[in-house]
């Protein structure tokens, strides 16, 4: 009788550690996932798709990454306010805009010091990465690494399609 409650007990110990194991591998995966962060703003993917172009549905809601050197505002300097193109949330101004040479627009930070944008660890592709998306709509930025040239020492490397532009004293946002 001893013996069968040892048994028993052991089967139930390793039936508890059995079941740890796919919650911490889920645990993991979870960061490193292709679904966007769920956030209050209610928005089902087919109303997503049906408001974003491809490309943009593919970047800010599948984490796609656009060609490097190809965006729209990798060399662009006017004055102004870049929001979110997915919420139209304000994230980011040209001057917080530097000349990277990478390939996407970079900034060294966003407005309100980091309120409205996440900041989620990204293990895919086989790398280390912090991914960047709009704290409001969960949609995709880029990647934040800490190599800036600034005070700040960041360099938030963004989609050009991820976001629009708001020209100083204008309320039109071009995409
Ligand atoms: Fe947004």
């Amino acid at each position: 009788m001893k013996k069968l409650i040892i048994t028993s007990f052991s089967l139930f110990l390793f039936s508890m550690v059995s079941c740890q194991t796919p919650n911490n591998t889920k645990e993991t995966k979870s960061s490193n996932t292709k679904k966007p962060m769920e956030t209050s703003y209610q928005k089902t993917e087919e109303e997503w798709k049906k408001e974003l172009t491809p490309e943009q549905y593919y970047v800010l809601r599948e984490k796609g990454t656009e060609r490097p050197g190809t965006g729209k505002f990798n060399h662009h300097s006017e004055k102004g306010v870049y929001v979110c193109a997915g919420c139209g949330t304000e994230l980011f101004t040209s001057d917080q805009k530097f000349d990277s040479h990478c390939g996407w627009p970079s900034f060294d930070n966003n407005i309100a010091g980091g309120e409205r944008v996440k900041q989620i660890p990204d293990f895919s592709h086989g790398m280390i990465r912090t991914e960047i998306v709009c704290a409001k709509c969960g949609g995709h930025l880029g990647h934040i690494f800490d190599d800036g040239p600034t005070a700040t020492g960041q360099r938030y490397c963004v989609n050009s399609i991820s976001i629009g532009f708001k020209p100083a004293g204008k309320d039109t946002i071009e995409k």
